[in-house]
């Protein structure tokens, strides 16, 4: 059976000789593996379609368990990824977050904010972090893992008048020194600051902009279970 997909290259790894497995994100069917031949002999003329961030549409052959790649014509490009190690970085974070969060079968919203974001990120070349911290708050929730951060989710209150804030890991709750109970974490009050900006759409600095990374970092360990490691590439830049 032949399909055809709307498809992100995420990882290639090589396979036999000339050929590579390709884990792709798609439109329709979610996280889809699927072998590609010959591309990595001069000339191939798939080469592109085996390439980091290759955003095209896919013409697969599918059998019982396995797809290879037929044809493939390119939808967009996003080369300046590659003129600029922090656009590349972070789109290299929104590919990491959908092989390890993604799932098999189709997620329109989450694949048109990954590729939105990766889009803005090779054309801006600036705030690029904000971003990524953009994408992740936003694709935790499409995941329903979504954080509650209009202020504390008790009192309703600003949670940063406090001198400290505190954050339920369990409940995705912002909350304030008074409202705070057992089990809630006490976080950076710039951290907190920094959520209820991301939500409102106010400036956030450079500085909370990586306390928000390290934030969502080891939310998503905790919830999902693994962090992404490319953050870790990032913070210093
Ligand atoms: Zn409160």
């Amino acid at each position: 059976m032949e399909i055809k997909v709307n498809a992100l290259m995420l990882k290639g790894v090589d396979y036999k000789d000339n050929d590579k497995m390709l884990t792709l994100y798609t439109l329709e069917s979610g996280l889809m593996g699927a072998c590609i031949r010959g591309v990595k002999k001069a000339n191939a003329k798939l080469k592109f379609a085996s390439e980091p961030f290759c955003f095209g549409e896919y013409v697969l052959s599918v059998n019982a368990d396995r797809a290879t790649v037929i044809s493939a014509t390119e939808i967009e490009s996003f080369y300046n990824l590659r003129l600029n190690i922090l656009s590349y970085y972070c789109a290299t974070a929104i590919s990491e977050f959908l092989l390890k969060y993604g799932a098999e079968g189709g997620d329109e919203p989450l694949f048109m904010l990954a590729i939105n974001t990766i889009k803005r990120l090779n054309f801006e070349q600036n705030d690029q972090k904000r971003l990524l911290v953009e994408f992740i708050f936003s694709a935790l929730n499409l995941l329903g893992y979504g954080i509650k951060c209009n202020g504390c989710s008790k009192c309703h209150l600003p949670a940063h008048l406090s001198e400290y804030s505190y954050f339920d890991f369990g409940s995705g709750e912002l909350l304030c020194e008074e409202c705070a109970e057992a089990g809630a974490t006490r976080i950076l009050s710039a951290t907190a600051d920094g959520l209820q900006s991301l939500l409102l759409g106010d400036d956030i600095s450079a500085e909370t902009l990586n306390y928000l990374l390290k934030f969502f970092n080891y939310y998503l360990e905790l919830k999902i279970g693994e962090p992404l490691n490319t953050i870790k590439e990032i913070l210093p830049l």
